[in-house]
This record gives structure tokens, sequence and C-alpha cells, in this order.
């Protein structure tokens, strides 16, 4: 008998049918697949894409070279060095990070006391050339200037819910 009903259901490709029910089901659905890189879905004020370096609207950099965010990594990626200015102040003279170490965890953003250090929304980025990985200074202080009307809006919201 159990022979005869898996020959029946072999012939009447039942498992076929019984695919062909889901799909049908999900066919008028409201779809959730999107057109990317055209079209994006949303992202929370806290997304942790790639970092950047901000300024002070005088276009001075924010980072005073404490190396908080250096020690708080925790996959070793930040790599900080830093003299004196002239003026007393200090500022870095290096900053990397490797993108390749970094886990994208956000606690070099959340230990930074001047919000210097920030991970931004933007995640569309790759590499072609070995060492592209290394985010320089002036990379990450490019990065900042190009986002900073973003980054600055994000920030001051996110501020809202803490
Ligand atoms: S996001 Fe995390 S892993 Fe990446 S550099 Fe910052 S602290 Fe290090
Ligand atoms: S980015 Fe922030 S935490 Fe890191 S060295 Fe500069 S001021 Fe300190």
């Amino acid at each position: 008998m159990q022979r005869l009903k898996q020959l029946i259901k072999s012939f009447s490709l039942w498992e076929l049918l019984i695919g062909l029910k889901l799909t049908g089901r999900y066919f008028f659905k409201r779809k959730v697949t999107i057109q990317y890189p055209e079209e994006k879905t949303p992202t929370s004020v806290r997304f942790r894409g790639i970092h950047a370096q901000r300024r002070y609207p005088n276009g001075e950099e924010r980072c005073i070279a404490c190396k908080l965010c250096e020690a708080v990594c925790p996959a070793l990626a930040i790599t900080i060095e830093a003299e004196p200015r002239e003026d007393g102040s200090r500022r870095t003279t290096l900053y990397d990070i490797d993108l390749f170490k970094c886990v994208y965890c956000g606690f070099c953003e959340e230990a930074c006391p001047v919000d210097a250090i920030v991970l931004t929304r933007f995640a569309d980025y790759h590499m072609e050339n070995r060492g592209e990985n290394i985010l320089t200074k002036e990379k990450l202080l490019a990065i900042g200037d190009e986002f900073e009307s973003v980054i600055a809006k994000d920030r001051a919201e996110d501020a809202r819910y803490r």
C-alpha cells in the first residue's frame, strides 16, 4: 500500500505541486527584495559602516591623540602616532585603521571623548589594490569631510535616545 502511494505521488509530481503551492502563496504578496544598488534598505543612525575622522566647523581636526580608541579596539586595528604641535596642542602624526582587522564593533566611536572617530552609514566600498585596506588619517578626514552633514545629523538624532 505504502509503495502504491509512493508510486502515485511520483507520477503525479506531488512534491512539485507542493513547491508550486508555496511559490503561489508568495507570488502576489508584497515583495521584500530590493534592486540593490539602485534601491537601498533604510539604515539606523547607529549603522556601523566605514570610519571617518571629523573636524570642527573651523576646519581643525577634532582628534586630540588621546589614543583611547587605540586602547579600546579589540581587534588592534588602530595605530596612532602623535606629537605636540608648536602651539602645544597634541595631534596625531599617523592614524591608521586596518579594515581587514576591524570588526566594526564601534568601540572606538564610543570611547572617543571629542566625537572625532565615527563609523558612518557608508558601506558601499571595495578594495582593488594591496594596501587599500589601510585607512590613513588623510583618507579618514576626507571621508569625514564628505559625509559631515549626514554624520552631524545622525549624532544629534542618536543623542536624543541616549
Ligand atoms: S570599530 Fe571596533 S574593531 Fe573597528 S577600529 Fe573601531 S574599535 Fe577597532
Ligand atoms: S579619535 Fe578620539 S579616542 Fe581616538 S585618539 Fe583621537 S581623540 Fe582619542
